[in-house]
């Protein structure tokens, strides 16, 4: 079988956005990336907003998602989104178990990995976020903790998952996000290839794996050079038409 992982971009607004910001920086985002050779990209506004952002990339190559969904498929759910919804705006993403979704939601990696499924089974993509504390790190158990996180998604995954574009995996290490410090290259790599592994293991062979954790155009190429990464999901660069259309310069750049 050939192994095909096209690079891939997303951008995690978080709980940023309004009407007039979401459409300004849209514009400015279809201008910047122009007519070049792009990877895929995804952007995830908040919730209420995916209408707004469907309706701006409608045309273009450019895809969107929610940044959770439910494992749920419907019911007695109050707040919740399922899969099929979010299929119904069009999404062709969920990003499932973030770090700070996992802290201040409690979600669990049993919860994650059912997230996940609900996602696929409703023909989303799934983005799964993986990744360790400062304090795992500084303890030497960020392989364990990555272990920890993977095995009930690879054990609910494992056979599923590997058609197309299948699934994604995104390494976030906790500590990374949000604070402009990154692994070093190596670091990454590392982590990368222990991922890859497990999932070469499960039969995953075409699933991609992303770095998240305060990538910018600055450092977005050597991140993406790396033998084991596919590309990245970026947080606060993504709220710069910019910065994020440079990373996705980079990504392009590095599967040339
Ligand atoms: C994220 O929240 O997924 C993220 C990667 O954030 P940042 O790029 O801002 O570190």
């Amino acid at each position: 079988m050939t192994v095909v992982r096209t690079p891939l971009v997303v951008g995690n607004w978080k709980m940023n956005g309004a009407f007039e910001t979401n459409r300004v920086l849209i514009e400015a985002l279809l201008a910047s990336l122009g007519q070049q050779t792009l990877p895929e990209i995804g952007v995830c506004p908040p919730l209420p907003y995916l209408p707004q952002i469907g309706a701006l990339l409608a045309e273009t190559p450019i895809g969107w998602g929610a940044q959770t969904v439910s494992e749920h498929r419907g019911g007695a759910y109050t707040g919740q989104v399922s899969a099929s919804m979010l299929q119904d705006l069009g999404c062709r993403y969920a990003i499932v178990g973030h770090s700070e979704r996992r802290q201040y939601c409690g979600e669990t990696d049993e919860q994650v990995a059912a997230q996940a499924m609900a996602a696929l089974d409703a023909g989303l993509v799934p983005i799964i976020c993986v990744g360790e504390s400062a304090e795992q790190k500084a303890s030497g158990h960020t392989l364990a903790v990555i272990d920890r996180q993977l095995a009930p998604l690879l054990l609910t995954l494992a056979g599923v998952a590997d058609e197309g574009t299948g699934v994604v995996i995104a390494y976030e290490p906790v500590w990374a996000i949000g604070t402009g410090k990154t692994p070093t290259p190596d670091g990454v790599q590392v982590v990368h290839a222990h991922i890859r592994q497990r999932l070469m293991a499960a039969g995953l062979v075409q699933t991609r794996i992303l770095y998240g954790g305060s990538v910018k155009a600055s450092n977005a190429e050597t991140l993406f050079a790396l033998p084991d990464v596919d590309g990245g999901l970026i947080g606060g660069a993504a709220l710069d038409a910019q910065e994020f259309s440079t990373i996705c310069t980079a990504a392009a750049n590095c599967a040339a």
